[in-house]
């Protein structure tokens, strides 16, 4: 049977039209199939790959932790140095109430984990999510994803969820004394690349801290400078209680956490022990990996690199079906007129070998997430060629 055939009669499907390319390598901003086509990839695997696929430092200290160990105890039992190394790395990074990491495998894993981590330490079972929020497909990271169309045929869902607007000041006495926590997107990805404006994320943590809830921030895919910050949060001078992180945490590698203060984590060690806990999780490969991937980040200004793909994206993309690019640094949309048009343009710049996806939520938005290591030539002609193709079937 071929690759293909097996894909197609043995892989569980999620959709009838996968996108089918069946990979041979890749390697920085490329992806190469087995019929030797050679595609940009301008999503990054969903702003997974943000150094590019197979960084040599990654895969430089992945194989030097192959050759030392792979898993030797479920999380949170022995001391294992690439878990210590990264997350003394990590949290040097952040301010000192995000003292403490706990690791996960995935960012859905990350958000089941603040929640509970929420419930356990304010005693409350109430959460307030967002219309257009995404954080997840497992029960409780669905339970506050404010899509119904998603939600509905697993319901009934965790119990006590509202949801609230987006960048909307009406509605927020609904986080109250019985909110255990508030979970958000600084910039909602899948619900359509939507920035929270400033003062409307400050008074959501004003409010929270009035009534004692904690405040948790997905930034599972506005991480690791793809929107100019390390973190967005750093960009609104907003701090959340608890930071759930994923995707380009591990260089390529499956990673997740969620990152508090050690005060808060004190909950997890009693009543009782270990009542939260994981085989796999900071798995010492993935942790090698993800140290290397964050010291990278850190060696160079990959702030500077996202802020100025956000640039030249904007300066490049003024084709007239596009009706709006919005997004910070390099997690962008491009919103085009209608979803016959969107279709037609993702599926043209495929055949010319450029990698774009929709978000979940939206028919009409092209997501634009390159890796931060493109080289400028490279980005300019890609974006051209997408210009070209929106002219093209917009006239
Ligand atoms: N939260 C956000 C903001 C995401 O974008 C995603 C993935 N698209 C998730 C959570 C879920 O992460 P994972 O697929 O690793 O479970």
């Amino acid at each position: 049977m071929s690759n293909k055939d097996s894909f197609y009669e043995h892989v569980a499907q999620t959709s009838d039209a996968p996108m089918g390319l069946e990979i041979a390598r890749a390697e920085g901003p490329y992806i190469y199939t087995t019929d030797g086509k050679e595609y940009v990839d301008f999503i990054s695997g969903i702003a997974v790959s943000s150094l590019g696929h197979r960084h040599p430092n990654v895969v430089e200290a992945v194989k030097r932790q192959v050759d030392r160990h792979l898993h030797v105890m479920v999380y949170g039992e022995f001391i294992q140095e690439p878990q210590s190394a990264y997350a003394e790395l990590l949290t040097s990074q952040l301010p000192d109430k995000l003292d403490r990491v706990y690791f996960v495998n995935s960012g859905t894993e990350a958000n089941e984990g603040a929640l509970k981590l929420a419930k356990k330490y304010t005693g409350r079972h109430k959460f307030v999510g967002f219309h257009h929020g995404y954080h997840g497909d497992t029960h409780g990271s669905l339970s506050v994803t404010g899509r119904d169309v998603y939600r509905d045929p697993y319901l009934p869902l965790l119990p006590d969820v509202d949801f609230l607007d987006f960048n909307s000041f009406d509605g927020l006495e609904t986080i109250d004394g019985e909110t255990a926590a508030v979970i958000m997107e600084p910039i909602q990805g899948e619900g359509g690349i939507i920035p929270a404006n400033k003062e409307w994320l400050q008074a959501v943590r004003r409010r929270c801290n009035e009534v004692g809830a904690l405040l948790i921030f997905d930034e599972i895919q506005t991480g690791f400078y793809r929107t100019g910050s390390l973190f967005a949060f750093q960009g609104y001078d907003v701090m959340p209680d608890i930071m759930s992180l994923a995707k380009a945490m591990g260089g390529g590698m499956p990673m997740g956490a969620f990152v508090s203060s050690s005060e808060i984590f004190e909950v997890f060690k009693h009543d009782p022990p270990l009542n939260h806990v994981t085989t796999f999780g900071g798995h010492p490969v993935s942790c090698a990996a993800a140290h290397a991937t964050l010291t990278e980040l850190l060696s160079d200004d990959y702030g500077g690199r996202a802020t100025k793909i956000e640039q030249i994206a904007k300066k490049e993309l003024t084709a007239d079906g596009i009706s709006e690019i919005r997004g910070v640094g390099a997690m962008l949309g491009m919103e085009l007129a209608d979803r016959d048009l969107t279709q037609k343009v993702v599926e043209a710049c495929f055949k010319k070998g450029i990698i774009l996806g929709w978000t979940l939520h939206s028919n009409t938005l092209v997501r634009l997430a390159p890796p931060l290591i493109i080289e400028e030539q490279l980005l300019r002609e890609t974006l051209r060629s997408i210009n070209r193709q929106v002219n093209r079937f917009s006239e």
